[in-house]
């Protein structure tokens, strides 16, 4: 499917910039339009793919490109302000040839976690496309502010967008890393999950796929409302390129039965492996199973049992499945979309953190202000100048 992309705040830029390289890498065609807006002039500077011209400052009268620091508040007062600067990029994207905008933000900064919700609200006013949020979660040792900023933002990006879907930092981070070398890493495990998905549904449908291939539609119907988070296996198998092995190959008959194991098993286990937002399957309101690989390992009767197996895990009636094809692979994976997601301890987790470091915050400022006042108050034994 073909998707307006923008990138709110740093990491909303930067992964947007991966998607980029990531869509051509693939040629995969799904990225329509990239934009990056952030109130931090280096940030912007510092995107290498998205076009120069559709990078967005915003909020240049109130802090003069220096960013909000990792105030959220003033993220969404400056978006609401310069939301015209924001329009005049949106302006220049064919419409007409999307099917869906998708905005990405780290939820726990300032710029895109209080801006994305804001232009989420914006988008939905005006066009008829859905709009898809990409929310980031920050690791739980960013600290309480970053929490809290995190737990607000989810909460009302959630509210504006049709989808958002959820990529937590904390469940992918590596110990040992550097924080940046982690971010690039992550980045790229980001934008291969949900690029694949996207990319999926802008196949063309050529004859011997044509019935079997992902719609956008598909997408978009299973991405109808709520959380939704991305599981993904692949396998690596042998696709006959090479040329003695190929020569074999024709004298042997496919094992059909092998490549329907595999897809099952795959999708159980991208299903049951590490989600983009770990949560209970169970909960799961819709699903998309897809499976990508050379057409002659895309199995029809794997992925429909892979696409039942979820439908008994989920108890849902809504589980779509579909294939991407992809002919020069030497892989076979299968992408599981899960909608509608409700049971997530993870999000619970970070709202109650929030509350405790929105407590300690006003305890600590109540504090600090009868501290400085007996600081100061001599009890009337001395006078001020005026
Ligand atoms: P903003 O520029 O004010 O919107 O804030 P940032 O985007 O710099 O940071 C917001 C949050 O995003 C941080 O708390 C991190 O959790 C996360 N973050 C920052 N950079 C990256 C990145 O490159 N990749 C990922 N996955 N997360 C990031």
């Amino acid at each position: 499917m073909k998707l307006a992309l923008i990138g709110f705040g740093q990491a909303g830029g930067k992964i947007v910039d991966e998607f980029l390289a990531y869509d051509e890498a693939i040629d995969g065609g799904f990225v329509e339009t990239a934009i990056a807006v952030n109130s931090a002039t280096t940030d912007l500077h510092g995107l290498e793919r998205i076009p120069k011209r559709n990078r967005v400052l915003i909020g240049q009268a109130r802090v003069k490109g220096h960013g909000v620091g990792a105030d959220n508040e003033l993220g969404a007062e400056v978006t609401e302000e310069d939301i015209s600067e924001v329009q005049g990029a949106i302006d220049r994207i064919p419409i007409h040839e999307i099917d869906a905008f998708l905005i990405v933000a780290g939820m726990g900064g300032g710029t895109g976690s209080g801006g994305a919700p804001v232009l989420a609200t914006h988008l939905k006013r005006i066009y008829t496309q859905p709009v898809f949020g990409l929310g980031v979660l920050p690791a739980t040792d960013e600290g309480g502010i970053y929490t809290l900023n995190a737990a607000r933002s989810f909460q009302t990006f959630v509210r504006e967008v049709d989808n958002l879907l959820v990529f937590d930092n904390e469940v992918w981070r590596d110990a040992g890393e550097t924080v940046a070398g982690g971010y690039d890493r992550i980045n790229k495990e980001i934008v291969e999950r949900f690029g694949l998905l996207f990319a999926a549904g802008e196949v063309y449908h050529d004859d011997h796929v044509a019935e079997s291939v992902v719609d956008s539609s598909e997408i978009i119907n299973t991405l109808e409302g709520g959380v939704s988070t991305i599981g993904y296996a692949r396998e690596t198998v042998d696709n006959g390129d090479d040329g003695l092995l190929s020569t074999f190959r024709e004298t042997e008959t496919f094992d059909e039965g092998t490549a329907t194991n595999r897809m099952t098993s795959l999708v159980r286990k991208a299903t049951l492996g590490r989600l983009t937002l770990p949560c209970d399957v169970g909960s799961a309101d819709r699903g998309l199973v897809v499976s990508t690989g050379p057409p002659e390992h895309l199995n029809r009767k794997g992925v429909e049992r892979g696409r039942q197996w979820l439908e008994d895990e989920t108890g849902s009636m809504e589980i779509r499945g579909g294939d991407y094809p992809r002919p020069d692979q030497n892989e076979v994976g299968a992408i599981v979309l899960l909608s509608g997601v409700t049971d997530v301890p993870r999000i619970d987790q970070l709202q109650q953190v929030a509350i405790e470091a929105q407590d300690t915050t006003e305890m600590v400022q109540a504090r600090a202000e009868e501290d400085f006042t007996s600081l100061v108050d001599t009890g009337g034994e001395i006078d001020a100048l005026f």
